[in-house]
């Protein structure tokens, strides 16, 4: 497109420092686009005239717009270049768009081209094109909106720790309750699209009501044993472990016998976990409970049972009442220790405290 004569004249040009060469692959293909190196350096038109006058050299004068540096296309005049930048702009603005702009650097370059060179502006907008993702130097269009949008303030959760009570009870004392705030946010939008919401401000409509959580501050569980025991229950130490006489005969006692009134309150002597609970031949209502290191206590005779099979029972929790089922002359609570599970020793050795009356 250029004649021998006007490659010359551009070469020894670009040599000289004074212009810069311009190729670029555009739409229309290859073509060599003159632009002054600066801006307001003599114009490239100017400089090439030197050798002749335009219409001999067959070049005319013309806008290249650059993308990032890179020569994008070439229209007619900037007039024709900044209506197609703002057309492309446009697409994207709504009514409560605050601020619009490329994120690209573009730029507007006066040169001096080939006729054939000169792009229609819809096809130089198309290759500008945003939404042109084959097109490399597709312009991104970046706007922003300032919105407010009203959103929960999640609540705290407080903890009130409970000094005698153990660590896997909790309780809500007071439900919590999420606030609300009208925040501002800056809404950068790259080509319609949300980018980036920076919060610029925020308002509180309602307080948020925090959370109220109890927790025990002791380790563990209280139905965790404690490896000692305590007196199952009050009255008067009846009938001692071992060897004695009564009514029917001769026979060796298995455990200790407490007399009290009928309906006095029956204690676990540790914690765990209930292995029987019901009738059982002479023992008459009867519970038995195993401790976390094996160990077994047995209660015997009650009026009533106030646990069953499979619960946990901590220390000290009342699992009936003293009374006379089974074989038994009169109310009392008959109990044993099986240290190992199995056999049944002396409680009198193992229990803690004295025995109070009642
Ligand atoms: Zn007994």
């Amino acid at each position: 497109m250029f004649s021998e004569r006007h490659r010359k004249t551009v070469a020894s040009r670009v040599r000289a420092g004074r212009v810069k060469l311009l190729a670029g692959m555009t739409a229309l293909g290859l073509c060599l686009t003159l632009t002054a190196l600066t801006p307001g350096h003599v114009s490239a038109t100017a400089v090439y005239k030197e050798e002749g006058p335009a219409g001999e050299s067959g070049l005319v004068d013309a806008v290249a717009v650059t993308v990032n540096g890179v020569h994008a296309v070439t229209v007619d005049s900037a007039e024709t270049a900044r209506a197609l930048l703002r057309e492309i702009k446009a697409g994207y603005l709504t009514p409560r768009t605050e601020s619009a702009a490329f994120r690209e650097s573009v730029e507007l370059l006066p040169c001096l081209t080939a006729p054939e060179c000169v792009m229609a502006p819809a096809d130089a907008r198309a290759l500008l094109d945003p939404e042109n993702t084959a097109s490399p130097v597709a312009l991104t269009v970046l706007t922003m909106v300032t919105v407010t949008r009203e959103e929960a303030v999640p609540y705290d959760t407080e903890t009130v720790m409970i000094p005698d009570g153990y660590e896997d009870e909790t309780s809500v004392t007071r439900a919590g309750v999420d606030g609300a705030a009208a925040n501002t946010y800056s809404v950068i939008y790259e080509n319609g699209r949300e980018e980036l919401a920076t919060l610029t401000d925020s308002r509180i409509l309602a307080e948020p009501v925090s959370e109220i959580v109890t927790r025990g501050a002791l380790p563990g569980s209280r139905y965790d044993s404690r490896g000692v025991y305590i007196w199952p229950t009050t009255g008067v130490l009846t009938s001692k472990f071992g060897g004695r006489t009564i009514s029917i005969g001769s026979t060796n006692h298995k455990g200790i016998d407490i007399g009290n009134a009928a309906g006095t309150p029956v204690m676990a002597a540790d914690g765990g976990l209930v292995i029987f609970a019901g009738k059982n031949g002479g023992y008459g209502n009867f519970v038995a409970i195993r401790h976390d290191n094996g160990a077994v206590t047995r209660y015997a005779h009650m009026r009533k049972l106030l646990v069953e099979e499979g619960q946990r029972v901590a220390q000290g929790q009342q699992i009936g009442e003293m009374g006379r089922t089974g074989t038994a002359t009169g109310n009392h609570l008959h109990f044993e220790i099986l240290p190992d599970g199995e056999t049944r020793v002396d409680p009198v050795g193992l229990l803690t405290g004295k025995l109070q009356r009642r």
